[in-house]
């Protein structure tokens, strides 16, 4: 099972990381992050995630703090 930290204080609400999940496993939350806008957070009830990182490897900020491959 693997998954995904996102630290949402670094979250600057760009969705290029909802966009690129093969998946779609990131999803907005309702956190308002320091741009004003909603930060994202990992969603995956259904354990879909395969580690794959190109949320980390797609995020400016390095928002994305780890990525398990399990
Ligand atoms: S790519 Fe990074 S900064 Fe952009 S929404 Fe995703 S976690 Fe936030
Ligand atoms: S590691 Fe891959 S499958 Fe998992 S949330 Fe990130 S992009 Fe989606």
């Amino acid at each position: 099972m693997s998954y995904i930290k996102i630290d949402k204080d670094k979250c600057k609400s760009c969705y290029l990381c909802m966009d690129v999940c093969p998946y779609k496993l990131i999803k907005k939350s309702n956190n308002i992050g320091t741009t004003g806008e909603y930060t994202v957070e990992f969603s995956d009830s259904e354990k879909k995630c395969i580690g794959c990182a190109q949320c980390a490897i797609v995020c400016p900020e390095i928002a994305i703090i780890e990525v398990n491959r399990e």
